[in-house]
């Protein structure tokens, strides 16, 4: 059973959305200021699946609560809901440690797929191998890192880096695909779900900030390359003639 934290201040939106939830088997809790509710997701006794985010609320604002959450290296999935499906906002949400938006108003079957595809995808990481009991992208070794897909947690000699959810599926899409190609669109379909035209800049951020945590020099990059006028191709192995 998942258990749901909403943050929402608009009371009637709020309580439908719960009613609408909890008819669907969710475990629901409403909190309406962003300050509480941060309060509660970094409590040690936390145990939400995943988190419902309105942008505009008391206390501190969607995009603080994530920003903060993450700093408490506090991975749970974030779907952040917009009031308009403004780029400045869903970029500023995934800048933050956001993993999904929604933009207000929405269908409640939308949200509903939306929210399966965010708990199928942690699901997808965490599994800890699949029926033949053999999953080889669990764990992922390159240069002198090492990824744990399930703990999404990037090691290297004497370091760590927590990845939140949508940076370990990127991550973990782009190992499966390494030595080809993927185009930013496709990374957008397939990582993100994302289906309408969005800003492609919301790969390239997060393309940005995978390099800062694989990369000796992330201005010089050789794991993740850029593949001009299409988008990026991981490479495993460094190639030695430069
Ligand atoms: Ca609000």
């Amino acid at each position: 059973m998942n258990h749901i934290l909403i943050v929402e201040d608009e009371e009637h939106l709020a309580n439908g959305l719960k009613l609408n939830l909890e008819a669907e088997g969710f475990v629901v809790e409403v909190e309406e200021n962003g300050q509480v509710a941060l309060n509660r997701l970094t409590a040690a006794s936390s145990e939400f699946d995943v988190v419902l985010l309105d942008v505009m609320l008391p206390g501190l604002d969607g995009f603080e609560v994530v920003r903060h959450l993450r700093e408490a290296r506090q991975f749970v999935p974030v779907m952040l809901l917009t009031a308009r499906a403004h780029t400045d906002d869903i970029l500023r949400g995934f800048e933050a440690g956001a993993d999904d938006y929604l933009p207000k108003p929405f269908d409640l079957s939308i949200l509903l797929a939306r929210l399966s595809g965010l708990l199928r995808r942690r699901m997808w990481l965490r599994e800890s191998g699949d029926a033949d009991g053999e999953d080889e992208f669990d764990e992922f070794h390159f240069a002198d890192k090492r990824i744990d897909f399930c703990r999404q947690v990037l090691y290297w000699d004497g370091g760590e880096q927590p990845l939140t959810l949508m940076e370990a599926t990127l991550l973990r899409y782009l190992v499966r695909h390494a030595g080809s190609t993927v185009s930013r669109k496709a990374l957008l379909e397939k990582v993100w779900g994302v289906r309408e035209d969005t800003d492609t800049r919301t790969v390239d951020n997060f393309v940005a900030r995978l390099r800062r945590y694989i990369e000796a020099e992330a201005a010089r990059p050789r794991h993740l390359l850029t593949v001009r006028g299409v988008g990026y191709r991981f490479v495993a192995e460094l190639d030695t003639q430069g």
